[in-house]
């Protein structure tokens, strides 16, 4: 028998493919019983609490204190101490010095963040450690390197920090949107009071924790916990002078009534329905990666998902077919293990209004496609979700459903297609997938929205700025317009 035979023989050929689970320790995370408020470098006792859980199994985590309008009134008087304290007048070197420090901090505890991440807020813990954290870090060290250098960004015109800026945030990237908001601010000499949203508070609460390390004085940071009314709080309050907010066009719109003539600075990134066209010259199966990961990451609970999918006619078939196929694949379940592609659905709350908005579509005559998939008996979950067969007028082509739910539509020409993708309040994001350069340029002018990716979806760097238009927002994060909101240049 030759060599190569009696080998063969040898080998256990496994007759079953499915992976084995990969779970992620959570050893490394250390979680108390419960906590307080961070402000003025001190922790301060809640009076009243509520549990923050793991949506995976709805585990309790933690008692997390609901911050009255006192708290926050101490928050800002300790966020106004520090920046006339001297942290305003430090210059900008030292101030990148603290920052670089907090991103190397972040990057060395990153595991213990990811995974606390992805236990509180249901994200896969491939997306947390490859994603989330990296990206928070890099939005650290970004804009510590501007932090010295305010005056070249923008020269001849003085700029000085605003003052405090209150910062509210969502719940589908805690840790990063926590970044992309304090980063900024510190770089250009501000002092912050931030509330994370009531359901992800504990990164938020593990970076005070950072904080600390770094040796940022008291008060620069401080991190109030609660509910909308915290949120409020912040905003109604008299002594802060820019409010920074991410989360739903609802909640936005009613930040910027509060807010008007009191001459409070606002941005607001809000939601979004974004546009993924595919023409017929695209790359078939890179597009369908694009689409997938412009959908399903992150469970759809992502403001600038590409939650319309707009087909040209002729490769609508192949391209749905592909796409379904390609949705058998993705893995459903724990959070925690390596192999997850789509974890848990963040709330209760959340999971209803995805039902609700699916049931919309069933009823409204939409073609419905979910693969088949076994669901965990505890915790939030939802099948990731294929609808065909939509017209433009239903809820689902509407509305921002927040969820891993797909609305295909199709289009025949370019004009065409823009004119359906403009058709929609948002205008946070949009893709195009084709293999002309001239067609995706002519695109991207005629496109309503702060961000087009060409070839690409759900690419984020901390360089290039992000941003709304219409009901979507306005202001940008990210890049040298990211420091603008923080700055004042009129004296
Ligand atoms: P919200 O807009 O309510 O939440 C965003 C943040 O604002 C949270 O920290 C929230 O606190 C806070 N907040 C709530 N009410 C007020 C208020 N009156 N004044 C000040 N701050 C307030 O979003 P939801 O969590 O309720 O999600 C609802 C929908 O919003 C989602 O289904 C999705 O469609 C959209 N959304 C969009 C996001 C985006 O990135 N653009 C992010 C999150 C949601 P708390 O968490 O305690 O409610």
């Amino acid at each position: 028998m030759a060599e190569l035979d009696r080998t063969r023989t040898e080998v256990d050929v496994p007759g079953d493919w499915t992976y084995a689970s990969a779970p992620e320790s959570r050893d490394i995370v250390r979680i108390a019983d419960s906590y307080g408020y961070y402000v003025g470098g001190e922790w301060l006792e809640p009076a009243e609490t509520y549990e923050t859980i793991a949506p995976r199994d709805e585990e309790p985590l933690a008692a997390i204190g609901q911050a009255t309008a006192e708290d926050v009134g101490r928050a800002v008087v300790a966020a106004r101490e520090a920046f006339a304290d001297g942290w305003s007048a430090l210059p900008g070197s030292e101030r990148a010095k603290y920052l670089f420090r907090i991103a190397r901090i972040l990057q060395e505890r990153s595991r213990e963040f990811a995974v606390l991440e992805s236990l509180n807020g249901g994200k896969p813990i491939k997306e947390s450690r490859d994603v989330d954290i990296p990206l928070a870090a890099a939005h650290f060290f970004y804009y510590a390197g501007w932090a010295d250098k305010l005056e070249y960004a923008f020269p001849n015109r003085r700029p000085r920090p605003v003052g405090v800026a209150g910062q509210i945030i969502p719940w589908n990237f805690p840790l990063l949107m926590l970044a992309w908001k304090i980063a900024p601010a510190l770089a250009c000499g501000n002092t912050v009071v931030l509330k994370p949203a009531e359901t992800t508070p504990l990164t938020a609460l593990l970076f005070c924790d950072v904080l600390r390390q770094a040796e940022l004085p008291a008060g620069v940071v401080n991190i109030v916990t609660g509910d909308g009314r915290t949120g409020a709080a912040i905003v109604e309050h008299e002594d802060i002078d820019k409010i920074a907010f991410t989360g739903s066009t609802e909640v936005g719109k009613a930040i910027q009534r509060h807010v008007a003539g009191t001459g409070k600075r606002l941005t607001l990134e809000l939601g979004g329905k974004a546009a993924n066209i595919v023409f017929d010259d695209a790359a078939l199966d890179q597009a369908v990666e694009g689409i997938v990961n412009g959908i399903y990451f992150n469970q759809g609970h992502v403001c600038c998902a590409g939650s319309r999918l707009f087909v040209q006619e002729s490769i609508y078939e192949p391209l749905v077919a592909k796409l379904e196929r390609r949705l058998t694949t993705l893995r459903v379940g724990d959070p925690l293990d390596k192999n997850t592609d789509v974890g848990a659905i963040n709330s209760a709350a959340q999971l209803e209004k995805i039902q609700e908005l699916v049931a919309s579509g069933v009823e409204e005559g939409a073609e419905i496609y979910q693969p088949p998939c076994v669901l965990p008996e505890k915790g939030y979950w939802f099948v990731p979700t294929v609808f065909t067969n939509v017209a433009q007028s239903y809820r689902i082509a509407q509305e921002e459903i927040f969820g891993p739910v797909l609305s295909v539509l199709t289009f025949r020409t370019p004009e065409e297609a823009v004119e359906k993708a403009n058709n929609t309040p948002y205008g946070l994001s949009a893709g195009v997938w084709t293999e002309k350069g001239s067609r995706i340029l002519w695109m991207a002018q005629r496109l309503r929205a702060g961000v087009v990716w060409a070839n690409t979806f759900n690419r984020f760097d901390p360089g290039s700025p992000f941003g709304g238009y219409k009901e979507s927002g306005f202001g940008r994060e990210g890049g040298r317009h990211g420091l603008e909101p923080y700055l004042r240049f009129d004296e």
